[in-house]
């Protein structure tokens, strides 16, 4: 799909927030359908998942304590008519180890966020077979 670049957003999440209720609410707000999500900051907390082929569902995973958010990525389509935040996320502890996944909440102490609206094509996420909702293929 070939789309061009709408609206930029840099902003902080004060502290104390749920990241992923947090970005989903701020995408509803300002009308984000179709876009990419960026951050750093710190997280406590935070659940990641890992998706198990075998049982056509998420395997989650909460780390306690406090973390690094080393790269947070994503994007952003439809879903059930709303946006939808696809988050994956590194985190990095007190000795430098990483954890990554899918991002499935956490509380920010701190989250520099950027967001970049994308303009000129509509993209859905739809129920699959193997338990998954996602986009159309490309051809
Ligand atoms: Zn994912």
């Amino acid at each position: 799909m070939k789309l061009s670049g709408g609206r930029s957003f840099l902003f902080r999440i004060k502290e104390g927030e749920e990241v992923v209720e947090y970005l989903t609410r701020f995408l509803e707000r300002n009308d984000v359908r179709v876009g990419t999500i960026t951050a750093i900051g710190t997280l406590r907390n935070p659940a990641i998942a890992y998706f198990e082929r075998g049982m056509g569902d998420y395997r989650i995973v909460t780390i306690d304590g406090d973390y690094e958010v080393v790269s947070l990525t994503g994007n952003v389509s439809m879903k059930e008519g709303k946006p939808f935040a696809h988050l994956h996320v590194a985190l990095g502890d007190r000795n430098g180890r990483l954890y990554g996944g899918h991002l499935v909440r956490g509380e920010t102490l701190v989250m520099e966020v950027f967001v970049q609206e994308l303009s000129g094509g509509y993209l859905e996420r739809k129920p699959r077979m193997n338990g998954l909702s996602l986009w159309d293929a490309e051809d």
